[in-house]
């Protein structure tokens, strides 16, 4: 957005912004807003502090509909002409996608069911499943959070459709939340996925039931509805199919970035802002604002996760697996991060937006 917004500053081309919230919120923060270690005001931020959005003209309402071959948008009723989109709306859980969860489950994906899982957990829990769809929005959260509880009283199960929790990242990440997890006492079922959720645990997919008083569950993403419009160049799974360059496969003047995007997993927040960035270069290149081809994405991924008080994980891949083979690597497990993680948070936050 930022090389975008610049040239919205200088006078160069409008920039509608339209946004269903008017705040951002920083979703790794969730799982400390829902363990009680952060409050909501430390990771949400007005949307016209960010000076992109300044420069933008900002459309509080949400997307409904893209037509691409118009070049229009809809939202709030309006029909919002584009020279060029850039597709950016993330993802969101398919509740549905697991029986008994919306009745009997938790999740940590937003800010009110942060709110409702910290409150769950002011009431007292003894066993807890947390369980994670690799391909949910919020797979390495959930592990996060996982870690962070089974620091406290309740003993806590961990159920993961990856082959083990951080395969995505890579074997070095695996091992080492594997090594925490076996330290914290968490029992782990990788490679399995939970098919129900009831009053008194939870039911996987190969028959077994874990007891449980709470389950916290990150079920994979629902098809979002703004792909209806758009084809060929969207995924069965609904996301925006790109090049490298994040432009559409199907479309002109349509890019998309971040979670939105049909990009092999995983899309961690660092790789999302780094979509964001070149989309924004990119799109200016599209309209003709800037000069220069089209720039691919060689993404890095780095994430510091935390898992209690001693524990966490470092880890930094350039470039990101899914484009390339890593050419430095690095994993930390038993790292002293987690004193410091809400103050890296805090920091970070006051620093960044
Ligand atoms: C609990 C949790 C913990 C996480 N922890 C980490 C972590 O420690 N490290 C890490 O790297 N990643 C973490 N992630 C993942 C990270 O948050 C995501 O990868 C990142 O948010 C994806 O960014 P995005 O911009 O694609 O989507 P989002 O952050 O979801 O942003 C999408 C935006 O589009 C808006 N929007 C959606 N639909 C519409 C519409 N129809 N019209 C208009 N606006 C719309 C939304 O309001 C939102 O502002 C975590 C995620 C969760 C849920």
């Amino acid at each position: 957005m930022d090389a975008v917004a610049g040239a919205a500053a200088r006078g160069q081309c409008p920039l509608p912004l339209i946004s269903d919230l008017d705040r951002f919120v920083y979703r790794p923060g969730l799982p400390g807003l829902a363990l009680g270690r952060l409050r909501t005001a430390e990771i949400t931020r007005d949307l016209k502090r960010f000076r992109a959005v300044r420069a933008a003209r900002l459309h509080v309402a949400p997307v409904t509909g893209i037509d691409p071959e118009r070049h229009t948008v809809t939202a709030g009723g309006r029909h919002i002409p584009y020279d060029v989109l850039i597709v950016a709306t993330g993802v969101v859980p398919d509740r549905s996608a697991v029986p008994g969860l919306q009745q009997y489950g938790h999740g940590v994906w937003d800010i009110p069911e942060a709110l409702a899982l910290r409150e769950r957990l002011a009431q007292g829990a003894r066993r807890v499943v947390v369980a994670a769809d690799h391909t949910s929005p919020c797979v390495f959260g959930t592990y996060e959070l996982a870690m962070m509880l089974a620091r406290g009283a309740p003993r806590v199960t961990l159920v993961t459709t990856e082959y083990g929790p951080g395969g995505l990242i890579g074997p070095h990440a695996r091992r080492a939340l594997e090594t925490l997890a076996a330290r914290l006492g968490v029992e782990v079922h990788p490679g399995r996925r939970v098919a129900e959720v009831g009053r008194r645990g939870v039911l996987l997919d190969d028959g077994t039931a874990v007891d449980a008083d709470l389950a916290v569950v990150s079920p994979p993403p629902a098809v979002p509805a703004l792909a209806a419009g758009l084809g060929q160049g969207a995924a069965r799974t609904g996301l925006v199919l790109t090049r490298a360059s994040l432009a559409s496969v199907r479309w002109s003047g349509l890019f998309a970035a971040g979670a939105a995007a049909a990009a092999p997993p995983p899309v961690t927040a660092h790789v999302a802002e780094q979509m964001g960035l070149l989309a924004g270069r990119n799109a200016l290149v599209a309209a003709g604002i800037r000069r220069g081809e089209l720039q691919d994405l060689e993404p890095s991924i780095a994430s510091l996760l935390h898992f209690g008080r001693w524990y966490g994980l470092l880890h930094y891949l350039r470039p990101a697996g899914g484009y390339g083979p890593p050419r430095f690597r690095g994993g930390i497990g038993g790292w002293p991060l987690g004193a410091l993680k809400d103050l890296f948070r805090r920091a970070y936050l006051a620093v960044r937006f």
